[in-house]
This record gives C-alpha cells, sequence and structure tokens, in this order.
C-alpha cells in the first residue's frame, strides 16, 4: 500500500481533537495533531502542533457553539498548510444495538446511530454534527465510525444484560461500556505480551475500569452510558435507583414538562455530580489535590470516594478473572496523579498489589510495581488515534 494520509477526529463532550497521519505499508506517522477546548466558553483553547512539537496554531477563541468550534477545525484543515486526507476516522462512543462494528459513515448510518443519543448523550450530538459536516466538506473522501463499544462486543451476555422488564432491553437497553478505544490501545501497547489476566483504569474527566482475558473485554464498569460505573469528573457513577427517584420526584414539583425534568435529572447526574458534586469545587484533580493540601475536606471526601469505588471495581474484577498478572493506569489522572495511584494501590494489598514509591514518583509510560509484587503495576498512555488509523486502513483494505 502506498502511504496515505488519515484524518482522525475525536471529539469529547466539550472538544474537539484531531490528527493527520500518514500511514502505509504499517508504518504509521504522526504530522500534526491539534485541538479546539472548551467548547460553550468564551475562552477555549485552539491549538495545532506538528510533528516536532512546534506549536503552528496558538489561540484562545471563543468557542460558543460546536459549529464555531469545527469551523475552526475544518477552515485549518482546508488552508492548505495539511495534505488532504485520503480517509477520514471518527471516534464514536456508542452506536447503539444495531451498530456494534466499525464502518464506512453513511449519511443513513449517522440517522441509525443518532436515534440512539440517549445511550451516549454527552457525546453523541457532537459526534454525529461532526460526521455530517465531514462528509459535505471533505466530499468523495471515505469517513469510517471507529466505535468505543467495539472492544467490549465480546463481554458475555451475563455482563451486557440489564436486570429491566425485557420490553427496555428490546429497544437496545444494555451495558455497552465506553473508552473502548483507549483501552483497544492499551492492548495494542502490551503486544505481543499481553497478560492473560489483566485490568485497565482509564482514568480521566470521564473514568472506568475494564476486565480483560487474553485481550479481549470481559467485563467493564460503564453501563449503558458514560454516566455509570466509578464516580468521575462530573458523573455519579452507579448509583441507587432510588436515589434517582428521589431528584427526579423533587425536580419534577417545578419541571415545566417531563422532558424538561428528565433532561434536568441528566445534568443533575452527568455534570453535577461526581467529584464536583461532592467537592463542590472542581471536577479537575489538579484542584482537588491542591484543596487538599489547604485541609479541604469535601474535596478530601470526594477523592476518597474516587479511590473507593475505583477499589472495590479491581477487587471484583480480580475474582471475575480469577486473578491479576497486571494492573495499567492510563487516562489523565492515570498518567499524571502520582498520589491517586499511590492511594488506590494502597488498598489493594490483599491482591498482591504493591506499589513502589520511588518508581511511582513519575508522568508517564513506566513500571511503578514493586520488584517483589504480585502483580505487575503499569502506567501506558492511551494511543487512541493510533487505534483509529489502524482501523481505517484495514477498512479500506475491505
Ligand atoms: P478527558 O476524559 O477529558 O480526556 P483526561 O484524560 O485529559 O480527560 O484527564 C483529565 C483529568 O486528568 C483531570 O481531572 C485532570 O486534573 C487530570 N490531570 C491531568 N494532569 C494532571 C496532573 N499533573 N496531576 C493530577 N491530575 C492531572
Amino acid at each position: 500500500m502506498s502511504s496515505l494520509p488519515v484524518l482522525v477526529l475525536n471529539s469529547g463532550s466539550s472538544s474537539i481533537k484531531f490528527s493527520v497521519y500518514e500511514a502505509g505499508d504499517g508504518a504509521r506517522t504522526r504530522l500534526f495533531e491539534g485541538a479546539v477546548d472548551g467548547i460553550g466558553t468564551d475562552l477555549g483553547k485552539f491549538w495545532i502542533k506538528d510533528a516536532s512539537g512546534k506549536k503552528l496554531v496558538d489561540e484562545t477563541p471563543a468557542l460558543p457553539t460546536r459549529a464555531v468550534a469545527f469551523k475552526l477545525v475544518s477552515d485549518a484543515l482546508h488552508s492548505g498548510h495539511f495534505p488532504v486526507p485520503a480517509a477520514i476516522g471518527h471516534r464514536m462512543v456508542c452506536g447503539g444495538p444495531t451498530v456494534l462494528e466499525n464502518q464506512i459513515i453513511t449519511p443513513a448510518l449517522i440517522d441509525e446511530m443518532e436515534s440512539y443519543t440517549a445511550f451516549a448523550p454527552l457525546h453523541t450530538p457532537i459526534a454525529v454534527y461532526i460526521m455530517r459536516e465531514s462528509l459535505r466538506l471533505f466530499p468523495g473522501v471515505p469517513n469510517f465510525v471507529c466505535l468505543d463499544s467495539y472492544f467490549h462486543r465480546t463481554m458475555p451476555e451475563v455482563v451486557t444484560h440489564m436486570p429491566i422488564p425485557s420490553e427496555y432491553a428490546t429497544m437496545g437497553v444494555r451495558r455497552f461500556g465506553a473508552h473502548g478505544i483507549s483501552y483497544e490501545s492499551i492492548v495494542h501497547q502490551l503486544q505481543p505480551n499481553v497478560p492473560e489476566k489483566l485490568i485497565v483504569a482509564h482514568l480521566g474527566n470521564g473514568a472506568s475500569i475494564s476486565a480483560i482475558r487474553n485481550g479481549k473485554c470481559l467485563d467493564t464498569s460503564m453501563g449503558l452510558t458514560p454516566t455509570g460505573g466509578i464516580i468521575s469528573g462530573t458523573r455519579t457513577g452507579d448509583i441507587d435507583p432510588g436515589v434517582l427517584l428521589f431528584i427526579l420526584r423533587k425536580i419534577a414539583e417545578t419541571a415545566e414538562s417531563a422532558t424538561d425534568a428528565a433532561d434536568q435529572l441528566e445534568v443533575v447526574a452527568s455534570k453535577k455530580a461526581g467529584l464536583l458534586g461532592v467537592s463542590e469545587l472542581s471536577n479537575d484533580m489538579r484542584d482537588l489535590r491542591d484543596a487538599i493540601k489547604e485541609g479541604n475536606a469535601k474535596a478530601r471526601l470526594a477523592v476518597d470516594k474516587f479511590v473507593w469505588t475505583i477499589q472495590k471495581w479491581i477487587g471484583s474484577f480480580f475474582v471475575e478473572l480469577g486473578g491479576l498478572d497486571m494492573l495499567v493506569f492510563t487516562g489523565g489522572i492515570g498518567e499524571n496523579d502520582i498520589v491517586s495511584r499511590a492511594e488506590i494501590c494502597a488498598g489493594l494489598g490483599a491482591l498482591g498489589i504493591k506499589n513502589d514509591s520511588a518508581r511511582n514518583n513519575v508522568r508517564g509510560e513506566a513500571t511503578i510495581s514493586a520488584g517483589d509484587s504480585a502483580v505487575t503495576v503499569r502506567v501506558i498512555p492511551p494511543a487512541e488515534d493510533l487505534i483509529i488509523v489502524n482501523h481505517v486502513v484495514r477498512l479500506l483494505g475491505n
């Protein structure tokens, strides 16, 4: 295969990240990367770097809407400074129960995935907007969807099935998991020595954990939506359904309609809860760590809850896997927050996990377990864009 420029578009709830790779004959070279971040604010960030890390764009524009944000990206990509992409890969959290495979994007496929917006309500609207814009702005260029839920497709039915009346299950309600492209990238980076029993903790603004046996997903903490599982920046994680009903009834006393009440409940569970809700300060781990140093008890409680739920999930995955060979930390907190890793590992001695404080005192890739730890503990940054490029190249070949 000759070398092809591949564009990767990876949208989050308030950011659009992108990168351009040169892909050919197994080689993958990143030429550029960039992001617009802070969508919905007056002071966003827009930057583009070349392969040497030199900043080509570094701006702080107002980003009132996703349309304004994506226009910055598409104008830059059409400026003549970047190669015209031969193919485009889009990250998508969840395409619903009928779209489980990575595949070429058509307008009909976008409509189908959009009909399951409720399964990733913070992520799907921006992702489908960018897909439609990308088909319009890059006519003739094949666009492919790469799903986070793709990695979780190997989970057995006992894991994916929800204990609800079957009429809702037939509407597609089940566990899909999220962060699948990150997990796939960790397994990819561990090859050819992927341990049999592996737990990966993806700890970012959104946080989840997966149990992986022989490179295949066995279980994951997130459920139908990325709101489930462990507590994260602004999301509840798993919670007694009675709590949501209690809040819903309170909201319903003043809501304008049933839809309004549901929307308000979603904001509470997905945007106002988690680390932010408990600390009443911030969803950002760096702010919480600073506040803890100053004696802020609510920040301490928020982080303690974060650590506690992660330990519980790791404990249950240990049982499910029948032991553990390796624990990997990834995501912004997993890669950078030395104290969170130390606190999580400190409670996992019963599983044979022993952290080495000197080895743990790093940011980025490292082995941080002690020499006599029964479980290897590593930090591995995710390489999601590379996985998307690999899928695009494979699907182009098909
Ligand atoms: P997203 O889910 O939005 O991709 P990231 O993976 O970038 O999020 O992770 C963001 C989280 O990582 C934030 O809570 C942030 O505070 C945390 N983080 C980033 N750098 C550090 C650091 N040096 N120390 C502690 N936490 C950090």
